[in-house]
């Protein structure tokens, strides 16, 4: 910060970006469970679009035609409804962008997605952050009383992977005053069916996904979302061309196509795989939330030191601060079961060296 010093007044940034963090995880870690990728890899057909030695000398079609030809054939629904992204990351802060002018609220759970009030405050929006029911789903009423512009809802929710009843996002879209941006990133560990397909016709929804967690693409950012014609013309006018790039879109394609059984074992495997680790944490008195996604939150007051201790033994989980209703946590991501194993075995050491 100290170099702003040298910047004369008229040099300056916005002032409200003095209060904004730039985001910083943890450096690279061998074992990274830290933000709930696909710990098997890349999918095997999106890995050989990788290695065609593709042309990409010229520009990507601007709003990702065949992804959302793609898209649209798996949902039911024309691809005049589909918005795709540089993540979802990209698609919600254009979704915020086109839709709440500075000013406006936008309220969401809390503790949800740590970027979401992140985006909000760089598009000069106020994050009005509303506590999780006890059950820690969405508390319908008290997002509705915010009266917002936007209604951000994650089901399941990320930190808590705790999923919300269909029934209780059902009454707050039928009742926003404005629009409903609901993250899906983690549906596809849930066995149930979502909001995408009907997200066209519910006229103020807007349904986002990714290819970073399940599909196994973070590293190429792909996300995407469903909403009505209307809708999507005027979040691509945020969004602004080539957004995709060609080997990205290639790649995401393939996955959604000719990797869906690969995918859907990796989803079945994760969320076994979840599912005991989970026992085994309560049997080491570090019961975790209930979960429906391919993570587990752990509070606990001993979460930074544990995450440290797992650090020195290469492994990253990702440690929060006071969460509201929670306390400290550390999040920890589903995969292989030998990668548990040796997570485990760091987590009960360093237990053991606490006492
Ligand atoms: C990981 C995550 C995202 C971001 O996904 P990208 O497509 O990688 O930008 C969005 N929402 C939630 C809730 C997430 O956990």
């Amino acid at each position: 910060m100290t170099s702003l010093n040298r910047l004369a007044p008229d040099q300056l940034p916005r002032p409200d970006f003095a209060s904004i963090p730039r985001y910083s995880a943890g450096a690279d870690a061998e074992v990274d469970l830290s933000d709930n990728t696909n710990q098997w890899g890349t999918p095997p057909a999106a890995a050989a679009v990788l290695r065609e030695g593709l042309d990409v000398s010229r520009y990507p079609d601007m709003y990702g035609d065949s992804l959302k030809r793609t898209i649209a054939k798996m949902a039911g629904f024309g691809p005049e409804c589909v918005v795709t992204g540089n993540g979802s990351d990209d698609v919600l802060d254009c979704v915020i962008r086109a839709f709440a002018s500075p000013g406006d609220t936008i309220a969401h759970p809390d503790p949800t997605f740590v970027m979401l009030p992140v985006f909000a405050r760089i598009n000069g929006i106020t994050p009005v952050p509303v506590p999780l029911a006890a059950d820690f789903s969405m508390d319908a009423d008290a997002l509705l009383a915010t009266n917002a512009r936007i209604i951000y809802l994650c089901s399941p929710n990320n930190p808590t992977a705790s999923p919300t009843s269909v029934d209780t996002i059902r009454r707050i879209i039928d009742n926003a005053r404005g629009l409903v941006l609901l993250d899906e990133a983690y549906v596809e560990f849930t066995g149930l069916q979502g909001f995408l397909a009907e997200a066209p016709g519910l006229e103020r929804v807007i349904v986002c996904r990714t290819l970073s967690k399940a599909y196994g693409l973070a590293g190429l950012r792909v996300g995407y979302a469903a909403a009505s014609a209307e809708i999507v013309e005027i979040i691509e006018k945020s969004r602004g061309p080539f957004k995709l790039n060609r080997l990205a879109e290639r790649a995401a394609v393939e996955a959604l196509t000719t990797d869906t059984d690969w995918v859907a074992a990796r989803v079945r495997e994760a969320v076994a795989s979840r599912d005991r680790l989970a026992s085994e944490l309560v049997a080491m008195s570090l019961p975790p939330l209930p979960s429906s996604a391919n993570f587990l939150l752990v509070p606990t007051p001993r979460a930074f030191a544990l995450a440290r201790s797992l650090r020195e033994s290469g492994i990253a989980v990702r440690p929060f601060r006071d969460l509201p209703g929670i306390g400290d946590a550390f999040r920890i991501t589903a995969g292989p079961w030998p990668v548990m194993e040796r997570a485990l075995a760091a987590l009960r050491a360093a237990l053991r060296d606490a006492t």
